[in-house]
């Protein structure tokens, strides 16, 4: 193993850990302190810069003049993201918060609803490690144009796709190619309904709007950066995350019946 793979492989081994201890509610102490200097504080001033132009503007060397952009990624390249695919489900909250992502969850029931019946309709199996093309995103999003309502859509779920790109919502390379995830398709989604401006190439000026993302697992690193970078899209929007853990989500999902009991009567004619 090379030193590079050495460190993913710890990074890997500190996520299982830290979501292991927190499902149990045994989270907190050394291996929270340690987590939280060594994985998520690197990373959240990184995420902090993905939420403006401004901050992000080298990655693009936009020319001041015509605003023309001379570079375009085709993702975010940034090796602080790069180390780890996730920050985990406590810590990817944690984050949310600091970059005034959260929500108060009144629209969760809905938002868990939805998703499940998605996830029921499409057969996925209830597996300890969901695969990225069977996950789902629930979203609402409204657009307003003064107190003009372009699109408001009260109810999407979306799953794996290829929605048109945006050049202000990039994807993280881990491991993988993420650009398809659930969860950046349904910004996607519903900024394929929004004005863009053809130089910005954002949606354009005087624009406002609402947006709210549910997960059926916990984000991953790439999904967490594109819901930062939203507004980098969208200047006058606000957006909301909220998810699950996986490990929640499959014990709604799955049609097998669970084990049948045994009766007396079996149990004792194989005795
Ligand atoms: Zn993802």
């Amino acid at each position: 193993m090379t030193d590079v793979e050495k460190q993913a492989d710890a990074i890997v081994h500190a996520v299982v850990a830290v979501e292991l201890l927190h499902w149990h509610g045994k989270l907190g102490g050394t291996l929270e302190n340690a987590f939280r200097k060594c994985v998520y504080s690197p990373a959240l001033p990184r995420l902090q810069r993905l939420t403006n132009r401004k901050d992000s503007a080298d990655d693009f060397k936009i020319d001041m003049k015509t605003g023309r952009k001379l570079s375009r990624p085709s993702r975010v390249h940034d090796a602080a993201l790069e180390k780890q695919f996730t920050l985990g489900y406590a810590f990817t909250d944690v984050a949310l918060r600091a970059l005034c992502r959260s929500d108060n969850g009144i629209w969760l029931p809905l938002a868990r609803y939805q998703a499940r019946k998605e996830l029921n309709l499409a057969d996925v199996e209830p597996e300890e490690d969901p695969q990225a093309k069977d996950l789902v995103a629930f979203s609402q999003g409204i657009i307003r144009s003064g107190s003009e309502e372009l699109v408001q859509v009260s109810t999407r779920s979306v799953g794996h796709g290829d929605a048109k790109q945006n050049i202000w919502i990039l994807p993280v390379f881990v491991d993988h190619d993420r650009s398809s995830h659930a969860e950046r398709q349904a910004l996607l989604v519903l900024l394929e309904a929004a004005p863009i401006d053809s130089v910005s190439e954002g949606v354009k000026d005087g624009v406002t709007g609402q947006m709210r993302v549910y997960a059926s697992h916990t984000p991953c690193i790439s999904c967490l950066s594109s819901m930062c970078q939203f507004t980098r899209c969208f200047e006058g929007a606000d957006i909301q995350v909220t998810y699950d853990t996986w490990k929640e989500t499959r014990r709604w999902i799955g049609l097998d019946p669970p084990d049948e009991i045994p009766s007396e009567e079996d149990e004792a004619e194989e005795k």
